[in-house]
């Protein structure tokens, strides 16, 4: 691996950084629910690499098809950074450390995987999601929390949070990346 020390950056390809009001951008509105972090399009099995040193606190799957049709199975991971910043890499298809063990940064965590399911997406799908339709849906999502991230469905699901307020501690990724 070349060195990137003073960089921050969790893929081998640079890519777009959605912007504010881009599709994918941090805390998007998506009418009834909004984005908890950013959409990095990157091909399907596109290595995922860790931005910071820490510990894996939590891997678990964030779509599946049982949770919604258009959905395919993917995975999420959480590294607690030495920094005490939580990074949620989400929709992966599929993770390589275990829960507990530590990561350095730029290991290999993982590799992109595919949330949609496009020939399952129709009209009754919502509008941001039919919008992905035609586009290569891969992509990494990824969290980045002052505190442990909320993953349960209540109000968060797959990436978004479906209340009107950002949850406390959820930070724009925007602030922590650069390639
Ligand atoms: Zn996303």
């Amino acid at each position: 691996m070349e060195k990137r020390d003073e960089k921050n950056w969790p893929l081998p390809v640079s890519v777009h950084i959605p912007d504010d009001g881009d599709a994918g951008c941090f805390w998007e509105d998506r009418e009834d629910r909004h984005h908890c972090g950013i959409d990095l399009y990157a091909e399907k099995g596109t290595p995922i690499f860790a931005i910071e040193e820490g510990e894996v606190v939590e891997i678990g799957i964030m779509t599946s098809p049982s949770m919604i049709g258009y959905w395919n199975k993917t995975y999420h991971l959480i590294v607690r950074g030495n920094s005490g910043i939580y990074y949620k890499y989400g929709e992966m298809g599929m993770t390589i450390p275990e829960k507990g063990s530590r990561v350095k940064k730029y290991d290999r965590i993982g590799e992109v995987g595919q949330v949609l399911n496009t020939e399952m997406i129709d009209n009754t799908s919502p509008k941001y999601i039919q919008a992905l339709k035609e586009k290569n849906p891969a992509m990494l999502h990824l969290e980045i929390w002052g505190k442990y991230p909320v993953t349960d469905h209540k109000l968060y699901l797959g990436g978004n949070w479906f209340g009107s307020k950002k949850p406390p501690g959820l930070l724009d990724p925007l602030h922590y990346l650069h390639k």
